[in-house]
């Protein structure tokens, strides 16, 4: 096994359905509203799963990053079903590459990426893409992430293209700043590469510091309606406060 540090900082697994989720640090673009500001680590944790609701409440930042030999050891062990790629952004990561070849020929797992699009992931090493749309407007795309995004939605139609990939995609709905207009707008993007794609809209939960106020459920839900008549498989998301039990139980592994 080659000595190479890799940016993985956090590992979540289900023993019940074998779904583990390595998460990634580092990003290629800004978003003004991220959500690692808020939570870097698995909001699905019993000890996370009720702090993203306290509003002062900010992340801890990472502190110590496995090499692709600890990261191997850790997972060794494991029957990996479905292996998500998420944190911040995986194609940061210049082991990229190593730990999808680990994965996909030692532990003959389904692969799912979520990205920013930004750039073009190595698709023959994976199975699902689920992308993150920020905005299709340019400008408001540019005022978001600080980057024009021409060339997220050229790989978006890409993604789409490639054999044997299942695309996803996503944005979040922040009132007055990602608006309704531009989600539609977005779902009509989306549309245009092609209309049976699944598009899920986040509610925006918000970070301290930042002007912008988190959707209520009629108006997500209202929105999601819309989005149903651009794109039939829209659906939306938006938290409970933690009410609601998980569907199964997830532990840390790192
Ligand atoms: S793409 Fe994701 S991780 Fe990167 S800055 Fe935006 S919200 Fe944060």
């Amino acid at each position: 096994m080659k000595k190479i540090k890799t940016k993985v900082y956090h590992i979540t697994y289900s023993r019940d359905i074998g779904i583990c989720s390595l998460y990634f640090w580092g990003c290629n673009i800004r978003c003004r509203i991220c959500l690692l500001k808020k939570e870097a680590f698995d909001c699905h944790l019993p000890e996370n799963r009720l702090r993203i609701y306290d509003p002062d409440y900010r992340s801890p930042r990472p502190r110590r990053f496995l090499s692709l030999k600890e990261l191997c050891e850790r997972l060794s062990n494991l029957t990996l079903k479905t292996t998500f790629l998420m944190g911040a952004e995986p194609l940061c990561d210049t082991a990229l590459e190593d730990i999808l070849e680990y994965l996909k020929q030692q532990k003959r797992s389904h692969i799912s990426l979520l990205t920013n699009g930004f750039q073009l992931p190595p698709l023959a090493l994976l199975d699902e893409v689920i992308f993150s749309i920020k905005a299709v407007s340019p400008d408001l795309h540019r005022n978001y992430t600080g980057f024009d995004n021409a060339d997220i939605l050229k790989n978006f139609r890409t993604i789409n293209s490639a054999p044997g990939i299942r695309l996803y995609a996503e944005t979040v709905f922040i009132p007055d700043y990602v608006d309704e207009g531009e989600v539609l707008k977005i779902a009509a993007f989306i549309a245009s590469v092609d209309r049976e794609l699944p598009f899920r809209i986040d509610a925006y939960l918000p970070i301290p510091g930042l002007p912008w106020r988190a959707p209520s459920v009629g108006e997500i839900e209202s929105l999601t309606e819309k989005a149903k008549e651009i794109l039939p498989r829209a659906t939306c998301f938006y938290g409970d406060q933690g009410r609601t039990p998980l569907a199964y139980d997830i532990e840390k592994i790192f």
